[in-house]
C-alpha cells in the first residue's frame, strides 16, 4: 500500500478540510507516528531517509529505523530483505521535482513505485506541495492524508488535550495537537469534518529529528 500525507489538500475537490499553513504542519510527525506504531507493534523494519531515535535519548546510532538516502532507498527497493520493510520517504515531492531533470530517473524512480505496488508493499511519503511531476505518485497512491497543526489546552474535566487554535508558524515554542485529515479517498460527506486521528506531537517529536532538513534531493537512474 501506498500512502501520500501532503500539507496541502488536494485541487481535484472542494475541499472543507482547514488549510494547512505552509510549513510545519505536521506531515513528519504523522509519518514517524505511523511507523513507529508498526515498529513498536509488529517489530516491523523500517527505513526513512531521516534520522530516528528512542524517546529520551539522544543516540541516533541506536534507533527503530534504518537511515537510507532516497537514492539508496530506490536502489534496494526491490531487494527480498526489504520486502516486509515499511519505506518512509520524507520531501518525495522535491526529490521527484529534481528528478525529473532526467527522464530516464524519472522512468526508472515510476518503474520502481510501480513495481513496489504490485508486490505489495508498503511505502509512506511526505510532500509539501503537489507539483506536476507529482502525477505518478499521485496515481499509485491509496490514501493521502492532510495533517494540520492546532495549539491546544489541557481539559481537566475531560482528561484530554483540546486543540484551540490552528499555529501558522514553523517553530514555534507552544504545545501542539496534529489534526489528520483524509484527504483521499474522499470520506462519505458526513464525516468529511471530522480527523481520523488525533496525535500528540510533542511526545512524537522524541522520535526524531524535527530540525533535519531533508538534503538528498539528488536521484539518478543507475547507469
Ligand atoms: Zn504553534
Amino acid at each position: 500500500m501506498i500512502i501520500g500525507i501532503v500539507g496541502q489538500v488536494s485541487q481535484v475537490r472542494d475541499s472543507q478540510i482547514p488549510r494547512p499553513s505552509d510549513c510545519g504542519n505536521g506531515k513528519t510527525n504523522l509519518m514517524v507516528s505511523m511507523a513507529y506504531h508498526q515498529f513498536r507493534t509488529r517489530g516491523r523494519k523500517v527505513i526513512t531517509n531521516f534520522h530516528t531515535k528512542y524517546p529520551g535519548s539522544d543516540n541516533w546510532n541506536c534507533t527503530w529505523s534504518e537511515f537510507m538516502t532516497a537514492q539508496e532507498i530506490f536502489e534496494h527497493f526491490l531487494d527480498p530483505e526489504y520486502d516486509d520493510a515499511l519505506v518512509c520517504i520524507s520531501e518525495l515531492s522535491g526529490i521527484l521535482h529534481s528528478a525529473a531533470r532526467s527522464s530516464k530517473t524519472i522512468q526508472w524512480v515510476d518503474n520502481n513505485l510501480n513495481q513496489r505496488r504490485k508486490a505489495g508493499h508498503d511505502l509512506i511519503w511526505d510532500a509539501q506541495r503537489w507539483m506536476s511531476n507529482d502525477k505518478i505518485l499521485r496515481d499509485k497512491t491509496d490514501y493521502i492524508y492532510v495533517p494540520v497543526k492546532f495549539h491546544c489546552v489541557y481539559d481537566i474535566r475531560t482528561q484530554n488535550w483540546i486543540p484551540t487554535t490552528q499555529c501558522p508558524k514553523d517553530i514555534c515554542d507552544e504545545k501542539h495537537l496534529i489534526l489528520v485529515w483524509q484527504d483521499f479517498p474522499a470520506p462519505d460527506p458526513e464525516d468529511a469534518l471530522t480527523p481520523i486521528k488525533i496525535l500528540h506531537a510533542w511526545e512524537i517529536g522524541e522520535l526524531y529529528d524535527t530540525k533535519e532538513r531533508i538534503t538528498d534531493q539528488t536521484l539518478h537512474a543507475p547507469a
